[in-house]
């Protein structure tokens, strides 16, 4: 079986696989309540919000979207730094839902300054905490108080899906309302369910729109440990196994998440490899390829290893290669894998 380094999905956590290999639960009856609502009770506490956690069955973009569409009627100004895929996503999702978005563009693997979203006039700002297409992490709490100091009513939305479990995060304390995220990366879950975060001021804010995505349908049935359809259940139940895991050791594991991060960084590093971010996420190291060596070198090279890594996306496709340990649970593998990718670099750069 391949070992994924790639930043989603990632490998499975084992009380994950052990909570899949359960026999089918309907999700109208009272275990299946208790495990959504277990679920629900976990997700607040990872997220450290006292507002509500929705869990929808799809990815992380439909969460995304739900966030963008609860929150912001069409004409609304919002404002969106793009510097990376899915910042440029969150800019598409806003344009899609009619609402006046205003970009701030940035070179891949740079991140914006509180300075440049210290603007008046908006509704809203979307950021994404950890920009997995770059591997760039943003100072949320900067940022959002820059942000909320023109704009005091404003709403500001994040995008967690690879910082949640990977990197402290903590909704109201980081100025954040509401924050999308996915079952497939930090969390160890199969991919397919998508978790909106929404602070208490986000939750009188809403405006629902859309049927699936209706936000205030779902937090009605989410509250009786129900959801409005049918939900991915042995999902809910992989996550709830996992969070009851991690929470209560939640600081050695993001410490561990950010010594492995560190320790990739520093095998490409020792060798000349150039980073791609400036400042750097625990969720992914992103390197610049080596001089020419072509993508496929780097990703055979792997390969024949039996792991499976990630190229660039959008501009950087073809230009860098990232790796990702979300998916490693311990300091040992994440030595395994330091030590292959040693390997590969011996391989793959010419000798000094
Ligand atoms: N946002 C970020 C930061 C991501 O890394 C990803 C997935 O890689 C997404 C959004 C999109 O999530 P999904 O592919 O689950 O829709």
């Amino acid at each position: 079986m391949d070992w994924l380094l790639t930043p989603g999905p990632v490998r499975l956590h084992p009380k994950a696989l052990e909570a899949l290999s359960r026999p089918q639960l309907h999700h109208r009856t009272e275990p299946a309540r208790e495990a959504f609502l277990r679920a629900r009770g976990l997700l607040r506490e990872a997220f450290r919000t006292e507002g509500e956690v929705l869990i929808l069955t799809g990815s992380g973009t439909l969460a995304m979207e739900a966030l963008v569409k609860n929150l912001f009627a069409p004409g609304e100004r919002v404002l969106v730094p793009v510097y990376g895929k899915f910042s440029e996503r969150f800019y598409e999702i806003a344009l899609e839902a009619g609402l006046e978005a205003h970009r701030l563009d940035y070179p891949y693997g740079r991140v914006p300054r509180p300075e440049d979203v210290a603007k008046e006039g908006y509704a809203g700002l979307l950021l994404v905490h950890s920009e997995t297409s770059t591997g760039a992490l943003v100072d949320l709490p900067a940022l959002a108080r820059a942000f909320k100091e023109q704009n005091p009513e404003g709403l500001v939305g994040a995008d967690m899906v690879t910082s949640l479990l990977v990197r402290e995060v903590a909704l109201e304390a980081m100025g954040v309302d509401a924050a999308a995220s996915g079952s497939q990366k930090g969390l160890m879950c199969p991919p397919g369910l998508g978790f909106v975060a929404l602070s208490p001021r986000a939750l009188e804010r809403l405006r629902p729109r859309g049927y699936y995505l209706d936000l205030a349908r779902e937090l009605k049935a989410q509250r009786e440990g129900e959801s409005a359809w049918t939900p991915a259940i042995n999902l809910v139940l992989a996550v709830a196994a996992v969070l009851e895991e991690v929470l209560p050791r939640l600081a050695h594991h993001l410490a561990l998440k950010a010594w492995q991060n560190a320790l990739l960084y520093g095998v490409g590093e020792e060798r000349g490899l150039r980073a791609v971010p400036e400042e750097k996420s625990p969720a992914v190291a992103a390197f610049y390829l080596p001089e020419g060596v072509p993508y496929a070198r780097v990703k055979e090279a792997f390969a024949q290893r039996g792991a499976v890594i990630a190229g660039g996306q959008g501009p950087l496709k073809g230009r860098i290669f990232r790796l990702s340990l979300m998916g490693a649970y311990d300091r040992y593998e994440a030595l395994g894998v330091a030590a292959l990718f040693r390997e590969v670099l011996d391989e793959i750069l010419p000798a000094s």
